[in-house]
């Protein structure tokens, strides 16, 4: 099973430099969030795991199968990093950052602009119901205000009140 890493996998690697390659920063292995997220992204408050699918247990998945040696050995030990996973995820999110997960199997060349789409949704829906639309709307609402305020004014004047 030494062949199998669980960190800076290729796949992983795939998606990082893709990402960088769109623009996006992020840092990686972030120590300070349950689990050390893979890939953070600090400004919009989104995380992402990615997840080798035999030693996160990906179900019903081509890759993740079970060795035929000490197969009660593995699946124990698998069994417990999909708890140890389900727990981090939930922890981050009860922190208030929003959580993506990836599957290894996932990540090719075909599918990498699907999954910077995904991304690009988690992050911009945040900013949709946050800082994007309370930005929006004080602008708005400013710039209504000042214009029939202007409007007033000129009426005034004309009307020579
Ligand atoms: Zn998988």
């Amino acid at each position: 099973m030494s062949k199998i890493k669980s960190t800076n996998t290729k796949p992983e690697l795939m998606l990082r430099k893709f990402l960088f390659s769109k623009g996006m920063r992020y840092r990686i292995n972030y120590k300070k969030l349950p689990g050390k997220p893979d890939i953070v992204f600090t400004k919009y408050k989104t995380i992402i795991f990615v997840n080798g699918c035999f030693w996160h247990g990906h179900e019903n998945c081509k890759i993740a199968h079970l060795p035929k040696t000490n197969t009660d050995f593995w699946q124990n030990k698998i069994s417990r990093n999909i708890e140890r996973d389900n727990k981090n995820v939930q922890n981050n999110i009860l922190l208030g950052w929003k959580v993506l997960v990836i599957w290894e199997c996932e990540i090719n060349k075909n599918n990498l602009e699907n999954i910077y789409n995904r991304i690009l949704d988690a992050i911009s829906e945040d900013l949709e119901n946050k800082t994007f639309k309370i930005t929006l709307y004080t602008e708005n609402e400013e710039r209504v205000s000042k214009v029939s305020e202007d409007i007033f004014k000129y009426n005034k004047k004309n009307l020579g009140l």
